[in-house]
This record gives C-alpha cells, structure tokens and sequence, in this order.
C-alpha cells in the first residue's frame, strides 16, 4: 500500500501538511510531497480539497483458499491450570461471532494437565475443544506455544482466532500471526461483523487513545486479534452442553525450547492482579501526595482487592503504570471498584465502566465520576478512607 500525491490535481494549499501526524508531507514548488517518514496511514486523504491524494492498495495475490478456513477460536490462556477470565470472556463473544457467521466455536487449550478445564469451556460455549498437554507446557514458554498454536491452525484452518491481550497473548498472538503469514490486529476493545464483507471488524485505539480504528483482514487467513481483558462479560455456565474433545499430540521437542526456566520471583503481588480482581480500590490527584497511597493499599487489603490508580497519579509518579486504569491503561471489571479521589475523566472511564458497583469519594460534588458512581460520598479522601477501613475491619 502507499500514498501518493497527483501532482497534476495539487492547488499547492498545503492542507495535507498539518493534517499528517508524522510530520511526513512537505512543499516542494507548491506541490506537495510525501516523504520516506509516511508509515501509510491514510489520514491525509480526506484532508485534499481537490482530491488529490490517493490511498494506492496493492493487489497481492495471497497463496491460501480462503474458503478452506473454518469457525472460530478462542485461546484459553491458563496459569498454573486455573483459566483466566479473559478466555471465558472471549468464549461469550466467539459464540456471538461464530453464531453470526454460521460456525462452530472452538477453544484451545495448551498446558500441562489441564484437561479438567476442558468442561468449562465447553459449559461457557464451545462446540469443540482442542487439547494440547504435555510437560514442556507447565510455564508458558514463548516456542512451545508458537509451535503448538502454529501447527494446530495449519491442521485445522479455522477462520478466525480470538486471543487475550495479556502479557502472554500480546508476546504468542504476534509471533503466530507472523508463521502463518497473516494480520493480527492487537489490543481490540470491540469486535463486530463488517456488514459489507462479513468479515471480522476488529476495533481498537490509535494515535495515543484519540481515535478508534476498525481493521479488517481481507486477503489471509485466519483472521487474528488480541482483545484486552474484561471488555467482554463471562456468560454463565451451562454444564449441560455438550461439546467435543480432540487430543492433538505435542510436536514440541526439547531443542525446540530456547530459552531455560530458573527461577520465577513474584513481583506483583494480588494488589497488582487488576485484571482478574473482584473488589478494586483506585486512587486519583485526589489523593494530594504519594505517601496517601497507603490509605488505598489499606483499604484494598482490608477488602482484599486490587489497587488501581488514575493517569495522573501515574504521570506523577506516584503509582506504577501497572495499576493505572483506563484507555491507555488496564480496562477492568470487577463486582465493585472504589474512586478516589478521581474526577472521572472520559479516558479512565472507558476502562472501569463495566464495573459491576461503582463507588466514588470525591470532595466536588459536580465531579463527572458521580454520574456514574451507584454510591457516592462527597468528602475528603483524608477523612473517609480511613473511615472505610475502620468499618470494613469491624464488620470483618
Ligand atoms: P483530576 O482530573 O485532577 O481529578 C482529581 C479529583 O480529585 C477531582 O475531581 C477533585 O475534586 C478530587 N479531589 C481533590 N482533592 C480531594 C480530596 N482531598 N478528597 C476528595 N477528592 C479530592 N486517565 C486515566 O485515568 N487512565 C487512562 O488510561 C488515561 N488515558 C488517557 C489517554 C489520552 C489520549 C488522554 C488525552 C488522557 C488520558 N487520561 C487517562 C487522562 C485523563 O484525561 C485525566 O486527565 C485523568 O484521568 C485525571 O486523573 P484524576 O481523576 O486522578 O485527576
Ligand atoms: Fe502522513 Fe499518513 Fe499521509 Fe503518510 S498517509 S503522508 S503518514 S498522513
Ligand atoms: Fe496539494 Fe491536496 Fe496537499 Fe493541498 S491538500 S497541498 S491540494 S495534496
């Protein structure tokens, strides 16, 4: 693909020059020209009056049948054999695709005795579950998996795969994409079906969280994303269904592992696990000064919940980027979260809006958070967290 200016059709108004986000248009004669820092990502061509940029595809003829790709996957990601959510999550909306696409559901799991997982999966709606176990799968190790996951879609062609966007998804889901030579589009926070094409719409931010992007896959197959934890909901289990179980045997052999496990040091303790958390307590600005993030690591623990933060707490240094919720940060959804000190800014929002209860403590009783909050308390965060954690302890 690229972008090209028809220097016939250019008035020379220099439109297209502000418009680009990478600085990659200059004028030259009152032309305009597109220089080697364009990374071909279209925003200029709407911006010509005159229509004078063109948005050039390149026909490549892909090697694949298309038609030979089939249903729909969803990668359950496992730790220890206990499933995180986000494969149960992905479970529910796969089955909405595949029922939109008149396909089966399939889930694959890969570890270390898990075949106990395998009913769950099919509880939550799977038609199928692929069953790869063995000992090279006790931890997740990047080559194991690539080549298991690589050989089950060469096998068995389906058409779209669903993965998380955890750490582990973000490193397998690429490396996949790349063996068998298709797109991944990373990070989703939606998922439809294209009208047009029926193909899978996957949607995501760009440029920084300012706009949201909708990429579709074409020419290859399967058709790949990484969707972040918690922007889907779990459907409930329904251990009546019935599904199939196909037991592929691993092709992983020792060499094939590169890397060597030593030792595992836990950094992050349950405080951090945001993703997978029931209760969340976050702090914002609010909270005036880093040491008063002890006041929200107290609560937290008293109610056995994560701690999350604002952006700006984060920006401040106040909090590792690892607890920050929102657009840029972790999207979560847990039965209740806790806002402290957080005006409720659209941005952080979008990443705790699924939050089964939200309660809000903030001293401006106009503070956007409040319009979303099921409890609110207008007061000092100084005054009421400790409050909080004195009630909390005694009904404990
Ligand atoms: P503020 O907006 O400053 O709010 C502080 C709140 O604390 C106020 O409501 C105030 O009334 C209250 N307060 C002050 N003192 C007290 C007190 N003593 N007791 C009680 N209440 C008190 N933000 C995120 O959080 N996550 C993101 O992922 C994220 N991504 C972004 C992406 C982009 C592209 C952009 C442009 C912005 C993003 N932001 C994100 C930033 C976002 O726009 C806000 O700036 C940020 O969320 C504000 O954080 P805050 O609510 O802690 O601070
Ligand atoms: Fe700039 Fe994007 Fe246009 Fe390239 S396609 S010149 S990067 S706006
Ligand atoms: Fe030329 Fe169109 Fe750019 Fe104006 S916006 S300088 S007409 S290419």
């Amino acid at each position: 693909m690229a972008v090209e200016v028809n220097k016939e059709e250019c008035i020379g108004c220099s439109a297209c020059v502000s418009a680009c986000p990478f600085g990659a248009i200059i004028m030259d004669d009152s032309k305009a020209v597109i220089t080697d820092g364009c990374t071909v990502c279209g925003a200029c061509v709407d911006t010509c009056p005159v229509g004078a940029i063109i948005h050039a595809v390149e026909k490549k003829e892909c090697a694949i049948n298309k038609d030979d790709y089939k249903g729909v996957w969803v990668y359950i990601e496992q730790f220890e054999g206990q499933a995180r959510n986000v494969g149960y999550e992905l479970l529910n909306e796969g089955r909405k695709l595949a029922d939109a696409m008149k396909q089966e559901l399939s889930a694959v799991l890969i570890g270390d005795n898990v075949n106990h997982l395998t009913k769950e999966a099919i509880a939550r709606g799977a038609d199928k579950v692929y069953l790869v176990e063995g000992a090279e799968f006790n931890h997740f190790s990047t080559d194991a998996y690539t080549i298991t996951l690589t050989d089950l879609i060469n096998t068995y062609k389906p058409s779209v795969i669903l993965m998380g966007a955890t750490i582990d998804g973000r490193d397998l889901g690429p490396r996949v994409a790349c063996r068998v030579t298709t797109g991944l589009t990373a990070d989703c926070t939606n998922l439809g079906i294209d009208e047009e094409t029926g193909l899978v719409a996957w949607t995501r931010p760009a440029f920084g969280g300012n706009i949201m992007a909708t990429i579709l896959c074409p020419d290859h197959r399967p058709q790949m994303g990484t969707i972040r934890p918690n922007v889907f909901k779990r459907a409930e289990p329904d251990f009546t269904r019935k599904g199939e179980v196909i037991q592929v045997a691993s092709k992983v052999k020792v060499e094939d592992i590169r890397t060597k496990l030593i030792d595992i040091i836990k950094v992050c303790t349950a405080s951090c696990n945001l993703e997978e958390a029931n209760i969340i307590v976050s702090g914002g600005r609010g909270m005036c000064k880093p040491e008063n993030f002890a006041l929200i690591e107290q609560l937290a623990s008293v109610l056995g919940g994560a701690v999350g933060s604002s952006r700006a707490a984060v920006d401040a240094g106040w909090m590792p980027a690892l607890h920050q919720v929102g657009q840029t940060g972790k999207t979560v959804g847990p039965q209740v979260y806790f806002a402290c000190g957080i005006s409720g800014a659209i941005q952080h929002v979008a990443g705790m809006s699924s939050s089964d209860i939200v309660i809000a403590i903030n001293k401006d009783p106009e503070a956007n958070i409040f319009k979303l909050a099921n409890y609110g308390i207008v007061g000092d965060v100084m005054e009421v967290i400790p409050a909080l954690i004195e009630e909390f302890k005694k009904i404990k």
